[in-house]
């Protein structure tokens, strides 16, 4: 057995950002302090050392994490992130994040978030198996679909929740298809949820096409990262005619001016990080991406990307947020300065969670959809979230994000309200 243990760095940036977002919308809102505080505090944080069983015989201690925001509203939902930055204020802040999202687009959910601190591609199948198996095994005390139902995010694929599935249900003695979401079809998954983010997207897109008068025909587009969301979002969009001039993902950026081929890049994204080998533009870096004049700049990768440092070198009209938390305040202020305007995360992103919510429902009626009334149905509820966070921008005179957290924040208030502080 060897001694080696992977923990977790220190990346305090997200949560400071969450909290900074909250104490903001709190002030609007004038809230009671008690229930500020609260709100800056997550309800239940668990922390797990495992050990895995390696290939070569060794045994590895991995670090895991799963929080819970808030459950005023209902059972605690979002995603499980595999990636050697996870740690405890990181999985903290995309919990917050992921209570005002749930309530921003009126789903019964709280929020929450989980991850491990690995980097999976290091792993063969068989490790990768072990440590899901083993880190479910040690979460299973707070998940169920009733409790708090976990899905993919960084990191973590359909694969990964199927195994989390089954290791719940061997644990139950009776098969449990809504303790996660994001699975294969063929074991309780929807159709519809490996496109619902990228294709939620799509639709805020045009919604703000819409809502400021710009022809997505030829509009110019920049996406960072080209994982689940970016690359999905990148190919809906071109579907959708708009030009999709730079793509990146962690080894390099891609651009042309021309538009990419973003259907062949797109049969690349299999590989780990295939931007540094692809064709059919010019190698950009990442920080060069964010700054190119486009209409829309959506970054789909890490939180902390648009910064005070980098923020008043970005030239997109419209920063759409396909990941959670990448623009700090410092850049909103930068922003809002400057005239352009940003769809928060917890709206813009939001598609990935409302399928979710979708394939909890299907699972728990053991009653399957057709894909076309899943993506009618993500369409309804995103835009009509969207002209929620329209219309208060318009009547409070804020912006889109804050706007977003004043609806988010308000119903869980409400909710909160309303049942009372136990006892
Ligand atoms: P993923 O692991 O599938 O893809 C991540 C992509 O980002 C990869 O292409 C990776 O190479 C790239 N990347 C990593 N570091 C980078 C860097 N420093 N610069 C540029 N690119 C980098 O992850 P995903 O599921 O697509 O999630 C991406 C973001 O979207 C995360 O913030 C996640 O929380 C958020 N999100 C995901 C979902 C979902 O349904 N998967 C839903 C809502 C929000």
């Amino acid at each position: 057995m060897t001694a080696e243990i992977v923990v977790a760095g220190e990346r305090p940036q997200a949560l400071a950002t969450a909290l900074s977002q909250l104490d903001a919308a709190a002030g609007r809102l004038h809230l009671d302090e008690g229930i500020h505080q609260m709100l800056r505090h997550c309800k239940r944080e668990l922390v797990v050392h495992f050990p895995v069983q390696m290939d070569d015989g060794t045994t590895r201690v991995f670090e895991g994490f799963r929080v819970q925001h808030n459950l005023s509203r209902g059972p605690a939902k979002g995603g499980l992130r595999y990636h050697l930055n996870v740690c405890l204020d990181e999985v903290r802040a995309l919990a917050m994040w992921m209570t005002w999202k749930s309530a921003v687009v009126n789903l019964p959910y709280g929020g929450a978030k989980g991850g491990v601190v690995v980097e999976p591609r290091s792993l063969s199948e068989t490790e990768l198996e072990n440590l899901t198996r083993r880190y479910a095994t040690e979460i299973s005390i707070i998940i169920g679909p009733d409790e708090d139902i976990p899905a993919p995010d960084m990191g973590t694929d359909g694969r990964i929740m199927a195994w989390i599935m089954d290791t719940i249900s061997m644990h139950r003695g009776h098969t449990v298809t809504g303790v996660v979401t994001g699975k294969p079809v063929s074991v309780g998954g929807t159709l519809g949820r490996a496109e619902a983010t990228g294709r939620g997207l799509q639709y805020v897109v045009e919604e703000v096409a819409k809502q400021f008068g710009v022809t997505l025909e030829g509009a110019t587009v920049a996406v960072q990262g080209f994982g689940n969301v970016g690359s999905v979002a990148a190919l809906l969009l071109t579907r959708a005619g708009a030009k999709v001039v730079a793509v990146s993902d962690s080894s390099s950026g891609l651009y042309n001016g021309r538009g990419l081929g973003i259907e062949a890049l797109t049969a690349l994204a299999g590989d780990h990080a295939p931007m540094a080998r692809a064709s059919g533009g010019d190698h950009i870096s990442n920080e060069e991406l964010l700054a190119l004049p486009v209409d829309f700049l959506i970054p789909s990768a890490l939180e902390g990307q648009l910064t005070g440092e980098n923020a008043a070198a970005v030239q997109a009209r419209y920063v759409v947020e396909g990941a959670n938390g990448p623009t700090t305040p410092d850049a909103d202020a930068v922003f809002g300065e400057r005239g352009i305007t940003v769809i928060p995360d917890i709206l813009a992103n939001a598609g990935g969670v409302i399928v979710s919510y979708f394939e909890w429902v299907q699972d728990l009626q053991a009653y399957f959809w057709e894909e076309g009334e899943v993506n009618e149905r993500l369409h309804r509820v995103i835009t009509r979230a969207y002209k929620d966070v329209a219309r208060m921008a318009e009547e409070q005179s804020v912006t889109m994000r804050e706007a977003a957290m004043l609806l988010g924040v308000s119903r869980v208030v409400e909710a909160t309200k309303i049942r009372g502080i136990y006892p």
